[in-house]
């Protein structure tokens, strides 16, 4: 079993060492979205429960979502152990998720955190541009069209989301960062937190995370 944690902040890379992890491990990426999604479309009595909260805007509470998590821990491809990513997001989740493991005579092995500087953060998010036209995707930095600012395919003027100006950004990572602190403390006292440099290239990340996990 390899019962793993994802945790970092929005930009960090998560989601790409999550693919990897799932490649090379077989176990389940299970981020907080999809689980809730599948409540819902088997419609399970905590998925309707979830959904008649979510219909209403409201946030699920702990209760439902912990049962969801039960539920999906539950099936089968998730024998070899799981990946999960977004859940818990406090405290009291954390608190119900070790009683839950140990329930399924289980418990965590790693919280495996991708830690970036807040600035280079800042230069991921705030560096996208999308063509207005047909939708794609750049990065002034990282992956800018061959001429600044015109999109390849169709030579459209690119444009900068809303989501993306400098000042939502900081705001939702300052956000983001005070969530996250309590929990990356009581992940660490348990003993359970491994940090890895995700201010590197793709796969020396997933190396440092390999190496952490096969230790
Ligand atoms: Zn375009």
């Amino acid at each position: 079993m390899l019962n793993l944690i994802l945790m970092g902040l929005p930009g960090a890379g998560k989601g790409t060492q999550a693919e990897k992890i799932n490649e090379k491990y077989n176990i389940p990426h299970i981020s907080t979205g999809d689980m809730f999604r599948l409540a819902i479309k088997e419609g399970t009595e905590l998925g309707k429960k979830a959904k008649s909260f979510m219909d209403q805007g409201d946030l699920v509470p702990d209760d439902v979502t912990i049962g969801i998590v039960k539920e999906r821990l539950s099936k089968d491809d998730c024998e070899n152990g799981f990946l999960l990513d977004g859940f818990p997001r406090t405290i009291a989740q954390a608190e119900s998720l070790q009683n839950l493991l140990s329930e399924m005579n289980q418990s965590i092995d790693h919280v495996i955190h991708v830690n970036v500087p807040e600035e280079i953060l800042v230069e991921r998010l705030t560096g996208r541009r999308i063509c207005p036209t047909c939708g794609k995707a750049y990065h002034v930095i990282y992956n800018p069209p061959k001429e600044e600012g015109i999109c390849d395919r169709d030579g459209s003027t690119l444009i900068q989301r809303d989501d993306d100006s400098a000042d939502t950004v900081k705001n939702r990572l300052a956000v983001n960062i005070e969530q996250t602190k309590p929990l990356l403390d009581f992940y660490e006292e348990k003993g359970y937190l491994v940090s890895v440099n995700g201010d590197q290239e793709i796969d020396q990340v997933f190396q440092d995370i390999q190496q952490h996990i096969e230790k």
